[in-house]
């Protein structure tokens, strides 16, 4: 009885899902172009129609995914918080350990990571494993693939047990006041993962070593010296034995802020466009993004334990939740689901703020290397490796798109080139 009213709840949710599911199995959206008036200039004049519909068949099918894979993990929660399972597992790691509640805390929570790991395995052996291998993006085999997942698996089990536990501590310890002290704690936590990933999280996954082609480090010596910026750690990491996509990133804080360049990016561009990149990362460095990143996750972090706990109050007063009051750690999928809603509302905030950060990065690069040919070669290049949609709908990219679609990134480059108060290069635009 205590579940009548949540069952409508249970089957939208599955109706969602499953409609997530069938719009992945499902054919795309019919042609290549989602503009009405057709593709934007700057494409049509950069790329080829069958570069523009490859790789509108490959992002849209990730559009899809995303969906799919937001409607699964809802689902698992919504499923978990509004039947009797999250109180049955949490009775299952009491009687396992009746005489230590924290170590029935942690296993609760082990329990809980690997049942979303085993439901959220077939979808992510699909998106990362058979969709790459098809659309020929990746070079992993299926036993490189499988240990990626169980080392992140256990990354994750490394990260959750005793983030639960002490969050579970706070809970019972501090009841309804324990916002303020999760908050310190996370927000401790957020600056320690940024800096500590780096050195240990990344190698784990990757050979990183320092940049080794003389050619390149000399161009980074110098662009670093023009950018009055002391950027001596350069590395490259061996993405080759995963993908032949072409990334870079701004990593680290401290003693561990490094630029990382992937090895299929060095080995696919010239050295102008290598040295594009490098000046876009640098620009993320000159303005302090990281920095901008962790104060907007801490805030971001503020709000959802704020609103988690709210809710769990709410929540514990009534039948319906099967908790045995506000401390209950059977409540954790609840809290995670209200984390995950407002994630998921603010996500166009989150890319918005994102695109800002790529926009300043792409100026400082054009500043410092005056010269938007080889950043439009660089932009091409990775479209390319890369399998871009390179004429995404507009609402796709308010949602999901952390950095400027390419063409705008592309007319940017074309601005700056005839920007009349900008000394000239004597370099005309490649067409
Ligand atoms: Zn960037």
């Amino acid at each position: 009885m205590k579940t009548m009213g949540s069952r409508p709840i249970i089957r939208v949710l599955v109706a969602v899902s499953l409609a997530g599911l069938a719009a992945v199995l499902g054919p795309g959206p019919a042609g290549a172009s989602a503009s009405p008036g057709g593709l934007p200039p700057e494409i049509a004049r950069h790329f080829t129609p069958a570069e523009v519909v490859s790789g509108h068949a490959y992002m849209s099918g990730r559009y899809r995914i995303f969906a799919a894979g937001t409607a699964l993990r809802l689902a698992i929660l919504v499923v978990l918080v509004f039947t009797p399972a999250s109180a049955a597992l949490r009775s299952l790691a009491v009687r396992l350990v009746p005489a230590y509640p924290a170590i029935a805390v942690a296993v609760y929570v082990a329990l809980l990571v690997v049942l979303v790991e085993i439901v959220t395995l077939p979808l992510g052996y699909y998106v990362g494993f058979l969709r790459e291998h098809a659309y020929g993006l990746s070079t992993q085999t299926q036993a490189g693939w499988f240990l990626d997942r169980a080392k992140a698996a256990l990354i994750t089990l490394a990260l959750a047990v005793p983030m639960g536990v002490v969050l579970s501590l706070l809970w019972r310890r501090y009841p309804g006041r324990w916002v303020l002290p999760a908050w310190g704690l996370g927000s401790a936590v957020i600056i320690l993962l940024v800096a500590l990933a780096p050195i240990v999280i990344d190698p784990l996954f990757n050979t990183i070593r320092p940049l080794q082609r003389p050619d390149l480090r000399e161009r980074v010596l110098a662009l670093a010296a023009r950018a009055g910026i002391p950027v001596d750690q350069v590395y490259e990491l061996d993405a080759s034995r995963r993908t032949r996509k072409g990334n870079a990133y701004f990593t680290g804080l401290g003693h561990t802020k490094r630029i990382v360049l992937y090895d299929t990016l060095i080995a696919g561009s010239t050295p102008e466009e290598v040295e594009l990149v490098l000046a876009h990362e640098i620009g993320h460095w000159q303005r302090a993004h990281i920095w901008k990143g962790i104060g907007l996750s801490i805030l971001g972090l503020g709000i959802l334990l704020w609103c988690g706990a709210r809710t769990l109050e709410w929540a514990a007063g009534r039948g319906g939740f099967h908790l045995a009051g506000p401390a209950d750690i059977a409540g954790l999928p609840l809290f995670l689901l209200v984390c995950s809603i407002l994630s998921l509302a603010s996500l166009p905030i989150q890319n918005a703020i994102s695109r800002t950060f790529e926009r300043q990065a792409d100026l400082t690069s054009l500043e410092l290397t005056q010269d938007p040919t080889d950043f439009i070669r660089a932009e091409v290049t990775l479209a390319r490796s890369n399998l871009s949609d390179l004429d995404p709908p507009a609402p796709i990219v308010w949602l999901l798109y952390s950095h400027p679609p390419v063409a705008e990134r592309i007319r940017m480059a074309e601005a700056f080139a005839q920007a009349p108060s900008r000394p000239q290069s004597g370099q005309p635009v490649a067409p």
